[in-house]
């Protein structure tokens, strides 16, 4: 599951997917759960820890996270 990250003090802001960023993400891969710090969001890289595949993060317009494979 892949779990938003937000700001306590801004709880009715409508976030656009450029703000979207999240602290654990599942590899399609492997289905490994893999924790980042500091969050990531869209257009930013990321490597499972497990498998070693890196990833392009896409959030869509409805924030649903996507990953293409590099
Ligand atoms: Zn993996």
């Amino acid at each position: 599951m892949v779990k938003p990250h937000y700001d306590d003090d801004d709880d009715d802001k409508v976030l656009l997917p450029g703000q979207f960023k999240f602290k654990e993400w599942d590899c399609p891969g492997c289905d490994a759960n893999n924790p980042v710090d500091p969050p990531v969001g869209h257009g930013d890289e990321v490597l499972c820890n497990y498998c070693g595949c890196d990833y392009q993060v896409i959030v869509s317009d409805e924030l649903k996270v996507k990953f293409r494979a590099l």
